[in-house]
């Protein structure tokens, strides 16, 4: 296992906070603490902020993503937004799947299977999350969990496109909790994932692929999680909306 074959990413998810002005005073604070980053650096933020975000963004190192798209190109789905919508606007991510559209939306595996396609097919860069429940993890079937998400999120998508997403393992007990998996629950989940995707796709590809820890992930606890061979980065909620409290996760990622 190389943590040299793969790019660590630290993305914000903003989820539903910051109006425009909030946005732009948060991205402007940002900005230079993340001049030197070693890693790659995302903002997914609410559809309102993506034309601000793009804007502040434009010659630095920082990306800016979506929190979801549809899988139709276009059509009768109101208040729905298309992947060549964020496409041609510029935006280059897009997080699917997460645990809370998956609880609140009645997301499943097959709209997010649906949904990756046409973000890859639009040319944006998923960021699809995966992860056990609580009852689930106490059961002992977390592997079960992940080996299927993982099969159906990903059914139909090529080694190439494979190689364009990011996954994001998020343990849903620890997403907004304070609890946050230790380094090894990390380690160990993200090297199943890696595994998974090496059964289906072949060792290369699976080493290629860029796999995040996402749950609780703060500026007190980042270093240790990140210093793990299979953790190649973060997805951060609450962290992300304080931009120092980010950039120390940027710095942990970069030395990580
Ligand atoms: C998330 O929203 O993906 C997340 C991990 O949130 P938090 O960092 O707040 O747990």
């Amino acid at each position: 296992m190389n943590k040299d074959l793969r790019q660590a990413v630290i993305a914000g998810n903003w989820k539903m906070n910051k109006t425009r002005p909030e946005a732009k005073a948060l991205i402007e604070e940002l900005k230079p603490l993340a001049a030197n980053a070693g890693c790659g650096v995302v903002i997914c933020v609410p559809f309102t902020n993506l034309e601000t975000a793009l804007a502040l963004t434009e010659g630095t190192n920082i990306g800016v993503g979506a929190q979801n798209c549809h899988f139709a190109k276009s059509g009768a789905y109101t208040g729905e937004i298309s992947a060549d919508m964020l496409a041609e606007m510029g935006v280059e991510y897009v997080v699917l799947g997460h645990s809370e559209r998956r609880q609140y939306f009645g997301e499943t595996d097959e709209t997010v299977n649906l949904r990756t396609k046409a973000a890859l097919e639009a040319g944006l860069k998923p960021i699809v999350c995966v992860g056990e429940l609580l009852w689930e993890r106490e059961a002992n079937i977390t592997e079960e969990v992940l080996a299927k998400q993982v099969k159906l999120d990903f059914a139909g998508i090529s080694a190439d496109d494979l190689k364009k997403t990011i996954i994001a393992y998020e343990p849903v007990w620890a997403i907004g909790t304070g609890k946050t998996a230790t380094a090894d629950q990390a380690e160990e989940a993200c090297l199943f994932i890696r595994n998974v995707l090496a059964s289906l796709y072949g060792t290369d590809t699976a080493e290629a692929v860029t796999i995040q820890y996402g749950g609780s992930m703060n500026a007190a606890n980042a270093q240790e999680l990140l210093s793990k061979t299979n953790v190649d980065g973060g997805l951060i909620g609450g962290a992300s909306l304080k931009a120092p409290d980010f950039a120390t996760i940027i710095n942990a990622a970069t030395n990580g």
